[in-house]
């Protein structure tokens, strides 16, 4: 047995002993690293001090798909400075230093004292500056031999476009990172590069020793991201959008989607109203946001951010689901011809249909005039609700659903931008909720969703994953990464998708969507005017395809909340829809192929040739055999002289459209009043305008929507005016 005191003894000195061997192991280490060591610790120690100045490595550029830039990355500078150095300029003082670096930065005085007085080897004055400052610091800094002051590479993004493609690039941030989950953050990784450093020597008290041991580690550059976009269309889908924005008063936005229905390629996107990608913190022009005074505006503040997210921040084609009404008829059509529960020719009609669960029939939505007795393909040209009802109780609601999900309504598109919304279908569905969805109601999906699908249903039914990146390359312009089209599922058959193509071309041509029709390319494709669920407020769409026999785009149209005369899709909405497909193929040099009634139709614009200083009588055969009219004002015979003639020479006016021939001098200028057209038939519309001594220039179909200028307005004799036609009957 031994005594306690003992043991506390023993253990002391077991205690002692561990504590003796820590300490002369420590000694050794040290002296280790004093002698051995000693100089190459030191070399470390006073590298580590100064490695504040770091080289960013230059940001890959996005280019289009035509290699068009759309962000790229300009040369700038980062200013810093070594406060030990500064202290021993000799022809500045330090406060002399302070105030004319501030100023030609044009930073605050006191702010560049604190940072070159800083206790440290190094302080970031400002990044990101342009190369002229640059220049101006290099000045100054030899002319009064200034030291301790160091300018190194940097970039600064740039995007030459400004707003227009802002949802799908997102923005850089100020540290060169990708924000707003556009292609600048998901592809953050690929874009930004890996900095480098320069390493320069300081001594024990932090004096930089001469600039010539300067050790550099060059900054490897970013990969560049070529995106399928087509920067001219999406420029004429943004310009039509905004157009459309403000002459149907649309105040909820507005979403254009242009896809390659055969490799889902996203050509064009845009999202109104949008923002300046090079200020994307600022008051967003052209907006009112409610309640918040521009003035007021504080940039970067919570407040600001949070409007800016809920605003012009979204990317509408994808973050927002909408109820898409009859645009998703085409899909219902789809699932009934592959099933065969329907064919183009199964009679049909537009009778009011009960369904359990709906508190009062289901009516065509020309409730007051229905169509009757009908194909089923007469029905899809007139969007005849009950018809679609009974496709979807023919298929049932096993059937009808599995044909909503392997269109991809179900899923994400898997898009690479972030943020795409899911959408919203009832978890159980009933039968009351199929007949309603068999019309596109009580269901919300993303714009992107539907276009998606639509290029399924078009180009021999494969749903195709959306894409939106094409490749990386490297700064020499290699394809480091190519990105394939990809095939998610075939959905339907050709022959079905041939038959779908066929019928939506009829729905142009001859249907509810008249207004999307373009002499020499043939578009195909369905209206869709529905409500959300806040009351009286529409959304009007329409989805097309073009060429209707071998479609290379698909294009989806949808204005939120328009208040302007009409709020109907087929009406505002598809002749967007015509104009984009019009633009777009003409671009892309695709043919036209005139119909008869095309080419009847059609008239061609001429030059007015120059009649002045001629006779009456040549001015006259001039006109004629330029087809051309014309009208004599003032006195005279054939043998007058013309002495002024409207339209001027040169002028591009369509033809048939009437000169005036002045045989006297007109005293200031000569004005008519315009006519009310309104309602309208071309032909009475170019009467009406003639008797006035007016000639129209026609756009469209139909009858008077809107003439250039309003009635009793004084417009100079003989001008051309313009003037819009729509189909207004049996427009849904
Ligand atoms: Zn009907």
């Amino acid at each position: 047995m031994t005594a306690p005191g003992l043991v506390v003894k023993r253990r002391l000195i077991v205690l002692l002993c561990v504590f003796a061997v820590v300490v002369i192991t420590l000694i050794g280490r040290l002296a280790q690293i004093q002698f051995v060591q000693g100089s190459e610790l030191q070399k470390k120690v006073s590298v580590q001090q100064n490695t504040g100045r770091i080289i960013s490595p230059i940001r890959g550029t996005i280019y289009d798909r035509n290699g068009k830039k759309l962000a790229i990355s300009v040369q700038a500078g980062t200013i810093s400075c070594n406060p030990n150095e500064i202290k021993k300029n000799k022809k500045l003082s330090v406060d002399q230093v302070a105030d004319q670096l501030a100023e030609i930065l044009s930073l605050n005085r006191d702010d560049v004292l604190r940072l070159i007085t800083k206790k440290a080897n190094s302080a970031i004055i400002k990044r990101k500056v342009d190369r002229d400052i640059e220049i101006q610091i290099r000045t100054w800094m030899s002319e009064n031999s200034v030291k301790g002051i160091n300018i190194d590479e940097d970039a600064k993004r740039y995007y030459p476009n400004g707003n227009l493609m802002s949802h799908i690039l997102g923005f850089a941030g100020d540290d060169n990172q990708g924000l707003m989950g556009g292609i600048e953050e998901v592809m953050d990784k690929y874009l930004k590069g890996t900095p480098g450093k320069i390493l320069s020597e300081v001594d024990a008290r932090g004096s930089a020793v001469p600039s010539d041991s300067e050790k550099r580690i060059d900054a490897q550059d970013g990969l560049n991201v070529v995106l399928t976009i087509d920067e001219t269309i999406q420029y004429l889908l943004s310009k039509s959008l905004d157009k459309a924005v403000e002459d149907n008063k649309v105040k909820g936005g507005a979403i254009g989607i242009v896809m390659n229905p055969k490799t889902g390629d996203i050509i064009a996107m845009v999202s109104k109203p949008d923002y300046d990608l090079n200020s994307p913190f600022a008051y967003p022009a052209k907006i009112e946001i409610d309640g918040v005074d521009p003035s007021e505006w504080v940039e970067r503040s919570s407040s600001s951010v949070n409007i800016l997210s809920k605003t012009v921040w979204r990317n509408r084609a994808l973050t927002d689901t909408y109820e898409p009404g009859s645009t998703f008829k085409s899909i219902t059509t789809a699932a009934g011809l592959e099933e065969g529960v329907v064919t183009p020719e199964t009679i049909t009609n537009d009778l009011p249909i009960k369904v359990a669960g709906w508190p009062k029939p289901i009516n065509c939505w020309r409730v007051g005039r229905p169509h009757g007795t009908e194909s089923f393909r007469e029905a899809v040209y007139n969007s005849c609700n009950p018809a679609f009802v009974k496709v979807a109780q023919g298929l049932g609601l096993e059937r009808f659903y599995s044909y909503v999900k392997a269109f991809g309504f179900m899923d994400k598109t898997g898009i690479e931008l972030k943020g795409e919304a899911k959408s919203q279908f009832q978890s159980k569905p009933k039968e009351i909720d199929m007949a309603v969805a068999s019309f596109g109601q009580r269901f919300t999906i993303t714009p992107l969703q539907l276009a998606t699908a639509y290029c399924a249903l078009v180009n021999g039914g494969k749903l195709m994953k959306p894409r939106l990146i094409k490749e990386l390359t490297d700064s020499e312009g290699n394809t480091v990464e190519k990105y394939e089209p990809q095939v998610v599922r075939t959905v339907i058959s050709e022959q079905t998708s041939q038959t779908v193509r066929d019928i939506l071309e009829g729905v142009v041509a001859k249907g509810t969507g008249t207004n999307a029709y373009v002499k020499g390319y043939r578009v195909g494709g369905k209206t869709g005017t529905s409500e959300t669920t806040v009351q009286n407020v529409y959304i009007a769409s329409f989805c097309g395809f073009a060429p209707a026999d071998n479609p290379e785009i698909v294009t989806l149209i949808v204005l939120i909340d328009p208040r302007g005369d009409s709020h109907m899709g087929g009406v505002i909405a598809a002749p967007i829809v015509g104009k984009i497909s019009e633009d777009t193929l003409s671009y892309m040099q695709v043919e036209r192929q005139y119909s008869q009634e095309d080419l009847k139709a059609m008239t061609q614009d001429v030059y007015v040739p120059d009649v002045r200083k001629k006779t009456v009588g040549e001015a006259v055969k001039v006109l004629k055999s330029a087809g051309l009219k014309y009208s004599i004002e003032g006195e005279g015979n054939n043998e007058s002289n013309v002495v002024e003639q409207v339209p001027k020479p040169n002028s591009v006016i369509p033809e048939s459209s009437t000169v005036i021939l002045y045989t006297y001098k007109p005293e200031g200028e000569q004005t008519v009043k315009m006519p009310d057209l309104s309602g309208k038939t071309i032909s009475e519309a170019i009467g009406a305008a003639n008797r006035s001594g007016l000639n129209i220039r026609v756009s469209g179909n139909g009858v008077v929507y809107k003439q250039q200028y309003a009635e009793g307005v004084a417009v100079k004799k003989g001008s051309v005016v313009l003037v819009e036609f729509r189909n207004m009957d049996n427009v849904e």
